[in-house]
């Protein structure tokens, strides 16, 4: 698929009748303000089912669901390195049990595109489309956008056009590894960030059982006057893996010497960096700048044209696989689900080893 975003308007003939799994995880959908600020809720399972009846009545779609919610359902802010994790369990196993034709994740749109691009690669074996939403203002108040955009969910599932994961939002539905939260005063909260192009046929990840004790992944931003301590004490605590986010191409602050070999010291102890750019168009090409074929020469691995939210979520996702070295090379700059697009991009593999 190569649209940018997958329009409302073109979901094909949907089915009559759907099983669907919702599990709902917290998130503004579900808010109430008791005079500090809104929080999640638990609870919800009675409102999820006035809205699905509300759905039937409007689309002539019966659905037939069962509805979870999290042991603790949290603002998304909270979410933490292994919410994505867990969540994709339980959709997972939901899966496994009831064998439904589509599953709906409720979730906050902070994080949103995060957790979806880490679902993403966790259930990429599914052949059943799992769809997360939310809303920016709470289901039942005034000018809510809860239930069209659980709506808009149901008529994905119900149209059985692609499995996948991804986020239903606004007006459109868009790939979970190329989404990005977008706007916290609009409706159209989420945007596809550059092209969604699918593999033909999806490279198949090693069979590796997931690490129960990774080390951390992290990720983080490059800005003028950035002190090269500051990096490096990034790249001594993530050292499962740190996604740089760099200006342009693929350039940073150098302060002489100091950040490449800060860079360099880190890919020596095993740990990867991937450079990706702040820029919603284009892609690393660490051959452009000399900041970038010190990155390159440092160890750094190009990023292509990942999101942010994708490169952290992939990243940490083959840590977690106990992927290192050129293997990790080899799948970082490869596309799996369609979170990269730009190969022209992607960097030769320099005549190092960090392993
Ligand atoms: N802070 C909320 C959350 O991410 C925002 C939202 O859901 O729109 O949980």
């Amino acid at each position: 698929m190569t649209a940018r975003e997958i329009s409302v308007a073109t979901v094909p003939q949907p089915l009559s009748e759907i099983s669907v799994d919702i599990l709902y995880t917290g998130g503004t959908f579900g808010m109430v303000d008791h005079g500090d600020g809104l929080r999640a809720r638990p609870g919800l399972g009675g409102e999820i089912a006035d809205a699905i009846a509300q759905f039937e009545r409007a689309s002539g779609i019966a659905v037939r669901f069962d509805y979870t919610e999290l042991e603790q359902v949290i603002d998304s802010a909270d979410a933490g390195p292994g919410t994505a994790r867990r969540i994709a369990e339980r959709v997972r196993s939901g899966i496994a049990d009831r064998r439904p034709d589509g599953v709906i994740v409720v979730h906050g749109t902070d994080t949103m595109a995060y957790v979806g691009a880490r679902m993403a690669f966790e259930l990429h074996d599914l052949d059943v489309p799992v769809v997360l939403t939310g809303a920016q203002i709470p289901l039942g108040q005034p000018g809510s956008d809860a239930m069209s955009n659980l709506s808009l969910a149901l008529n994905h599932i119900a149209a059985q056009t692609v499995p996948g994961t991804f986020i239903a939002f606004g007006a459109a539905l868009h790939p979970a590894v190329r989404a990005s939260k977008r706007a916290s005063d609009d409706y159209d909260g989420f945007t596809t960030v550059r092209e969604f192009i699918r593999p033909p046929t999806p490279p198949r990840l090693p069979e590796i059982p997931p690490r129960a004790d990774s080390p951390p992944v992290g990720l983080f931003a490059v800005f003028p006057g950035m002190h090269p301590d500051l990096l490096d004490a990034a790249l001594h605590h993530y050292r499962g893996g740190l996604v740089l986010e760099c200006y342009g191409s693929g350039t940073l602050p150098l302060h002489g010497h100091a950040t490449a070999a800060a860079i360099r010291a880190a890919t020596t102890r095993g740990t990867p960096v991937v450079v990706i750019t702040h820029c919603d168009s284009g892609a690393v090409d660490l051959d452009r700048y000399q900041p970038g074929r010190a990155l390159r020469d440092a160890g750094a691995i190009g990023g292509g044209d990942l999101t942010r939210e994708a490169a952290l979520a992939k990243l940490a996702y083959l840590v977690d696989l106990g992927i290192s070295g050129s293997g990790l090379r080899r799948w970082m700059t490869t596309n799996l689900l369609g979170e990269l697009s730009n190969h022209l991009a992607i960097q030769p593999i320099p005549n190092h080893s960090y392993n």
